[in-house]
């Protein structure tokens, strides 16, 4: 056992009341609740009171920003290692079978929400600075603990801190897994339309599947007119034996309502889903649809349909170090008197630009009839491997877990990490562990979340006398 593990379990219980007080503020953001004192609704701001009353107690420097974001300080010097997490949360959600904003602690794990996903492995990183402060420790650097509370939207607050403050030299954000992650992609939907329009046998009414770019969508329901109801029936019947979806089709006063149901996943890992409104267009692809609801069933069945890699618009990439260009047809509706929208949201590597992505989706688009128009747009983030930032922080997790195989990593994207040029995320999810993130029943181990205290322990001490 580790020096800095043995200090780590010196702070369990201290750790763990402080956590679980924060735990328990319901901290979603309420934009029906907002104010202009509170303008994230008051909940996330009650966070950010109670943890910069304690950091005050605990003898940092405290500055709370307009309600939105705030820090704790200590240490000296020229530069500022910047370690960003958040004390905001997403909504609980159906299917706890605890109270997700009363904690509790069964067979060694933590239960509730924040309890991954931020406060536990932030109050870890919080602790771990806590100790290396009262132990005397001389810092070369100021060391600023930086809380925002809209993480899970829009970085409001976060991003009025890199206004209003100088940016930090270097930094971390313990908002995400073990070890290192060092890229994240970038991001851009592009935004698809297409008339309502509609011509002959086979007609399209409406067509919805998914609610949020980021997400494979689960389930597609279409309602539309069709030549032979009992033939498309016995169609849809044998589609449904052949390929990994369920469904189910019922007979409406004008022809036909067919859902499908695939399986819903992250928009940054979109193979691992299966998107229930590319299988429902593929099938209805085989009949003579006409005008633009040909064209949208005709790309989405064909040309989105199992295409994660932009393979069949010949526009697959990958960077050697940042890896694969990835899309998620995360938003897919039709309706005839709104007409046909799609949302492909792209994670891409450096060497390719949203206008890049657009030029490839336009080649098939444009013949189609369907128009294509960007959404906003991320950069990709990448620190190089040999910076002391990832070197240290890599040296300190394998240290402490003995996982010598441990590489840093690209990701989809988005944490905290990408605002700093030399940021980058850093825990607390440890490998082994399932990820609970967003989930009903959320959860970290006691014994994780106190191993990355002594990680964080380590990281910053060889960060702060370095
Ligand atoms: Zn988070």
């Amino acid at each position: 056992m580790t020096e800095w593990l043995k200090a780590a379990q010196s702070q369990e219980k201290d750790y763990l009341n402080d956590l679980i007080s924060l735990m328990k503020i319901p901290s979603v953001r309420d934009d029906d609740a907002a104010t202009d004192e509170y303008p994230l609704g008051p909940r996330p701001a009650q966070a950010l009171k109670a943890f910069l009353e304690m950091a005050d107690q605990d003898g940092f420097k405290t500055k709370n920003i307009d309600n939105l974001v705030g820090y704790a300080e200590c240490g000296e010097g020229d530069e500022t290692l910047a370690i960003l997490a958040h004390l905001d949360v997403m909504p609980a959600g159906k299917g706890w079978d605890t109270d997700p904003f009363d904690p509790v602690i069964k067979d060694g794990n933590l239960y509730g929400r924040g309890a991954s996903d931020d406060k536990g492995p932030g109050m870890a990183a919080y602790y771990a600075l806590k100790y290396l402060k009262d132990q005397g420790i001389k810092f070369n650097k100021r060391v600023r603990f930086i809380v925002g509370t809209d993480e899970e939207s829009n970085w409001t607050g976060m991003h009025r801190y890199f206004e209003v403050e100088p940016a930090p030299t270097l930094g971390f954000s313990p908002d995400a897994e073990f070890p290192v992650i060092n890229g994240e992609k970038g991001q851009v939907s592009l935004l698809l339309s297409v008339l309502g329009t509609n011509e002959g046998d086979y007609q399209l009414k409406s067509f919805a599947a998914g609610l949020r770019f980021n997400m494979v969508p689960r389930e597609a329901v279409a309602e539309v007119i069709v030549k032979d109801r009992q033939q498309v029936q016995s169609d849809f019947a044998r589609f449904l034996d052949n390929n990994p979806v369920s469904g189910t089709a019922e007979e409406t006063a004008e022809g036909l309502k067919l859902t499908v149901i695939g399986k819903a996943a992250h928009g940054m890992e979109p193979e691992k889903g299966i998107n229930a409104g590319t299988y429902l267009a593929n099938f209805l692809d085989q009949y003579e649809f006409k005008a633009g609801a040909q064209s949208f069933i005709h790309f989405l069945g064909k040309y989105l349909h199992l295409n994660t890699r932009m393979d069949s618009f010949d526009g697959a990439f990958t960077d050697p170090v940042m890896g694969e260009l990835t899309m998620n047809a995360g938003i897919l509706n039709f309706t005839t008197a709104k007409g046909g929208d799609i949302n492909m949201n792209f994670r891409f590597p450096k060497g390719l630009t949203p206008d890049d992505l657009e030029a490839v989706v336009k080649r098939v688009a444009d013949p189609l009839g369907i128009a294509v128009k960007q959404g906003p747009a991320q950069a990709p983030h990448y620190v190089d491997p040999d910076d002391p930032i990832v070197k240290t922080l890599m040296a300190a997790y394998v240290h402490q877990t003995g996982d010598q195989n441990a590489q840093p990593e690209v990701v989809g994207g988005g944490t905290y990490g990408r605002l700093m040029k030399r940021g980058v995320a850093f825990g607390a999810l440890m490998p082994n562990t399932p990820n609970t993130m967003h989930q009903a029943n959320e959860f970290q181990p006691v014994a994780d979340l106190i191993k990355s205290m002594a990680i964080y322990m380590e990281a910053i001490n060889n960060l702060v006398t370095d």
